[in-house]
């Protein structure tokens, strides 16, 4: 009972100041993460972890297919041959490889590669499914798990050795269609990850030397996390004819003619989406979750009294959760704890609305509504209160987006040198703008001597004035880029 009572009173750590910490302890209190499997790189999703997961996935699957997507689902697999066609695809995943040299007591005489991401198990398969320009534009997408033997430090959801993803492979007849793809793209990325789970972010073209390998050009999603550090959660890829002339993925044309697919790839990072929403949403009582991806969206809670008839408060607390269950995900917590604990426990896991129920709102017909956003506690009429609901579970994303689009605005700072860098970021500023050479010498001397900042890419809709320099050479400057640190 003693240990019982001091955790409900014990709240988890700044979140700004101890990230890590904040973090480790919710994602094993709140039941998001195990990361004792015992496979460095390797975690599990518990229950409500992915019950949260199925939520967003859900999200973005919807957008998918209303931009004429298909789902697919493609092995696990890749032949060698396949994944080391493309020149500079399979130098650029090389070393983050996981191989399969063995089945049963036999040595394989071809080794297959566990998938790092999907190009080179899709397009020999495209290619026999593709034929006439009345096939495109093809667009299809798999909800995966990828393998990538990370060398760096794992970190759960944010840097693993296998992560679920969502990656869309189209093809398209020109060149044109496949550029407004990645237009597409990005408004995908829009619509779901800033507007319904309030997750702001900046989009960067990459630089030449940090595109995706094989790809002819790079746009990226990165967020930003309370440490200051930015995360790459989304990236969308113009191939143009790399693969498809690899992979023979050509079409006979209106004109007779034979051509090769205009191709895009478009990568949607769910565990670091799923990361991002904890850390940047989350404050010292747990999780904050969006109402439309929250797996308990209302809680009622009954608060019994001495000296009073208990089964009342059951009953009125039975017939509220009928009422709201034919529209939303409800939970009558009925069980022993105390509403105290009752009350520490559902914030920690970022449900939307906690209803209390007491002798006061059996005897008024009102229930006490609990925010756990903005941490409010209001009177409502019980017949008001599927209304009081659909106007305000909107409220809350915006909330939540309004919240971290301020940390965001309020982290950028304009520099001309590196003395500005260090001068800011002491001042606590995170994210950097400068002009930029877009040569890869300038910007792994930046990361030296900077200790880490890194030339995230350049902002599409910033142009560089006439005669500007380079912030580290001192040379003609072509871009306006992001600098900042990243996971
Ligand atoms: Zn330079």
């Amino acid at each position: 009972m003693e240990t019982e009572k001091s955790k409900v009173e014990e709240k988890l750590p700044d979140k700004t100041k101890h990230m890590s910490e904040w973090y480790d302890r919710v994602l094993l209190e709140a039941g998001i993460i195990d990361i004792r499997y015992g496979v460095k790189g390797f975690i599990v999703y518990m229950p409500y972890g992915m019950m949260i997961m199925k939520n967003i996935i859900k999200l973005y699957e919807e957008e998918l297919e209303a931009t004429g997507h298909k789902p697919v689902l493609f092995p696990v697999v890749i032949p060698e041959e396949n994944l080391k066609k493309e020149a500079e695809h399979i130098t650029g995943f090389e070393s983050e490889v996981f191989w399969i040299t063995h089945a049963g007591k036999n040595k394989l005489e071809e080794r297959l590669a566990l998938r790092p991401t999907s190009e080179t198990a899709m397009y020999p398969i495209y290619s026999l499914w593709l034929t006439s320009y009345k096939d495109l534009p093809f667009k299809a997408y798999q909800t995966v798990a990828v393998y990538r033997y990370e060398t760096k430090a794992t970190r759960p959801l944010l840097r693993g050795r296998e992560f679920l993803w969502i990656e869309a492979h189209d093809v398209f007849r020109t060149k044109e269609e496949a550029i407004r793809q990645t237009l597409e793209d990005k408004e995908i990325f829009y619509k779901v990850t800033y507007e319904k789970l309030g997750i702001p972010f900046i989009h960067v073209k990459r630089e030449e030397f940090d595109k995706f390998p094989g790809a002819e050009d790079t746009y990226a999603f990165d967020t930003l996390l309370p440490d200051g550090k930015v995360l790459q959660i989304g990236t969308t890829h113009y191939l143009g004819q790399k693969f498809s002339r690899v992979f023979d993925v050509k079409f006979h044309d209106i004109d007779g003619s034979y051509k090769y697919g205009e191709q895009t790839c478009y990568g949607i990072g769910l565990s670091r989406i799923l990361a991002s929403i904890l850390l940047i949403h989350g404050d010292s009582y747990g999780l904050i979750l969006p109402f439309e991806i929250a797996p308990i969206q209302i809680v009622i809670i009954p608060i019994y009294k001495k000296d009073y008839d208990n089964e009342k408060i059951n009953r009125y607390a039975r017939e509220i959760e009928e009422i709201l269950g034919e529209k939303y995900r409800v939970k009558l917590d009925l069980s022993e704890k105390t509403p105290g604990e009752k009350f520490y426990e559902y914030d920690l896991l970022g449900v939307p609305y906690r209803i209390e129920i007491g002798k006061k709102e059996v005897e008024n017909n009102v229930v006490t509504i609990f925010r756990r956003d903005i941490r409010e506690r209001k009177t409502v009429q019980l017949s008001q209160l599927t209304q009081y609901i659909e106007i305000t579970k909107k409220e809350i994303v915006e909330v939540l987006r309004r919240r971290a689009e301020e940390r965001l605005k309020n982290s950028y700072k304009g520099i001309e040198n590196l003395d500005d860098l260090k001068k800011h970021s002491e001042e606590g500023y995170s994210l950097f703008e400068a002009d930029f050479c877009d040569s890869e010498e300038c910007a792994d001397e930046l990361k030296s001597i900077t200790g880490g900042f890194e030339v995230r890419g350049i902002f599409l809709d910033k142009k560089v004035e006439e005669g500007s320099k380079c912030i580290m050479c001192g040379g003609p400057a072509k871009s306006r880029v992001l600098i900042a640190k990243a996971y």
